[in-house]
């Protein structure tokens, strides 16, 4: 592009100031050119200010967003949405509230929900197109379900503990006491939504008398109070004893061979250091879930969720609790960092680079979910300490023996620098 002389004197007259003296060279840390970023405001301390209009309620929770540090560059598509601002459907028995495709464009291969259900509160009896993830933070659930060969389950879960029902599969929810539940669902497609599932009261009203009497053996009156709208959410009665259920439901083919639920928060660690933790849950140790792996990351304070990539799927995450700042890298060169706090989604597309901080007090605690039958990760450290060091050594202009320094595990989570 050509700049015409009356376009650099406009230009000039505008920001003489910064064109007064050299261009500032491009730095370790600083290396955009043309330069971003607030440490290249010193001689225009007047650049940055924002007069407003401001909401500071709001852009006070995106400190990353607002100051960027100086080594992002470009845009991203928005990788951080929210079950906080998300509306509420509320009824006697329990609420949800979604995040799909249509709400967060990037989420194309899961979609999530936070439901509650009161304490005998029931999502009812229903199944659905994609198959459904479930993450229980708060109370205990019960869960029936059925698969194909007419195996039927019925079993509890408590904060920490998941549930998977492939597509189709029917399935119904429950609050247990003394206060009910919370759960975050994952749907294995960006466009499945809550309020678009089978239900099975819809159905029923929606059959002819005659085709229900048929097709259940019993006098067509049997349905002459039946409701004429579905329910999904409703306030049930606290049900009996887990066994009691169990017994019920019992057909002659047995249990399922592989358990819909598990327990990820109690379950076993998969890596561990003073970083923090990862506990992964995949088709390899909950059989049951062949399009969802997720894994728990804990991060200590000033803890790190090291530099990676996934190649197998993208990662829909979920914020439990804490806070954290997330960097996002991708070609052009693309640098995003935005933050993110409980309740929060964020969307990483597969392959591109990543890391989570925790930048608060206490422990951070956040879900990474994928559509893949097993849960796979690069990581960075790992690659570079597994690679010829002269190599290693040239790209970065680092001395050899500091290359030898690097963590030769992939350990996940990196603790705070000793200072
Ligand atoms: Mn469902
Ligand atoms: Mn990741």
């Amino acid at each position: 592009m050509s700049v015409s002389r009356r376009q650099m004197l406009a230009a000039g007259a505008i920001t003489g100031a910064a064109l007064a003296g050299p261009a500032a060279a491009q730095t370790i840390g600083n290396p955009d050119q043309p330069p971003q970023g607030l440490i290249n405001t010193t001689k225009t301390p007047r650049s940055p200010v924002d007069p407003g209009p401001q909401n500071p309620a709001l852009y006070n929770q995106f400190p990353s967003a607002y100051t960027p540090p100086p080594t992002d560059i470009g845009d991203l598509p928005l990788f951080w949405a929210s079950f906080n601002d998300a509306p509420r459907r509320i009824q006697a028995g329990g609420w949800a509230r979604q995040v799909t495709q249509s709400d967060f464009q990037a989420s194309e291969e899961i979609s999530g929900v936070n439901m509650r259900l009161a304490a005998g509160g029931v999502r009812e009896l229903h199944w659905h197109q994609a198959a459904e993830w479930g993450y229980v933070s708060y109370g205990e659930c019960r869960v029936t379900v059925i698969d194909l060969e007419g195996r039927a389950s019925v079993s509890d879960t408590k904060a920490g503990d998941l549930w998977y029902f492939p597509a189709g599969f029917p399935h119904s929810l429950q609050g247990l006491g003394p206060d009910g539940c919370e759960f975050i669902l994952c749907f294995d497609s960006g466009k499945q939504s809550e309020y678009n599932t089978l239900l099975v009261t819809d159905w029923m009203a929606h059959t002819p008398l005659d085709i229900l009497a048929q097709n259940f053996g019993v006098a067509p009156d049997t349905f002459k109070n039946m409701y004429t709208h579905d329910l999904w959410i409703y306030q049930g009665e606290l049900p009996g004893p887990l066994a009691a259920d169990q017994a019920a439901v019992r057909s002659a083919q047995g249990l399922p061979p592989n358990p819909f639920t598990f327990s990820l928060g109690s379950g076993p660690i998969a890596k561990q250091n003073p970083g923090g933790t990862v506990q992964i849950a995949d088709s390899q140790n909950f059989k049951a879930a062949k399009t969802i792996a997720a894994a728990l990351v804990t991060l200590k304070p000033g803890g790190l969720r090291e530099m990676h990539w996934h190649p197998n799927a993208d990662e829909w995450q979920y914020y439990v609790k804490g806070t954290a700042q997330m960097g996002v890298f991708n070609t052009g060169p693309k640098s995003v960092t935005n933050d993110f706090k409980a309740g929060d989604i964020g969307y990483i597309p597969r392959n591109l680079g990543h890391y989570i901080k925790n930048t608060g007090p206490v422990d951070l605690v956040f879900l990474e979910v994928f559509r893949a039958d097993k849960y796979e990760d690069i990581s960075l450290v790992d690659w570079l300490a597994h690679t010829p060091p002269a190599m290693v050594a040239a790209h970065f202009n680092i001395p050899v023996q500091q290359i030898a320094k690097f963590p030769n595990t992939d350990s996940a989570v990196r603790p705070p620098l000793a200072s």
